[in-house]
């Protein structure tokens, strides 16, 4: 499997609108837009940062896993995105070499991207996304 580069930092917020006076007033990070993924109950919203981009994260329901996240933890870095040249391919790599998956097969992401979660179980306590776009 090849991995490009760090594609975002998830970051798990109680309000967009509220994070936004952080990540865009006083750093001064460019905001691209927020996009509903529904099948993940949440609003996420894009600060490019370089090659990467820093991804905010709000719940749309109580009992989404940003919501859960920030329950249990509160809020903070959720999850870190690498993107790969075919997520296909690398989800059955990391298979074969035992990494336990949440997604065996990609979904549909923000953006249209191809993701996929890996199990923190397997990474050390940090929540992996794959994505191709
Ligand atoms: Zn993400």
């Amino acid at each position: 499997m090849k991995i490009i580069k760090i594609d975002h930092l998830g970051i798990a917020v109680k309000s967009i609108e509220e994070g936004k006076k952080f990540w865009a007033d006083v750093l001064g990070l460019e905001f691209e837009g927020s996009e509903t993924v529904e099948a993940q109950k949440v609003i996420t919203a894009f600060f490019p940062v370089g090659e990467s981009e820093v991804e905010l994260l709000e719940s749309t329901a109580p009992d989404g896993p940003v919501a859960k996240y920030i329950e249990k933890k509160g809020e903070g870095i959720q999850h870190v995105a690498f993107r790969v040249e075919d997520i296909e391919t690398a989800l059955k790599e990391l298979k074969e070499k035992g990494v336990r998956l949440i997604d065996e097969t990609p979904r549909k992401g923000a953006g249209g991207a191809k993701i996929a979660f890996l199990h923190p179980k397997s990474t050390n306590g940090v929540l992996v996304e794959l994505c191709e776009r």
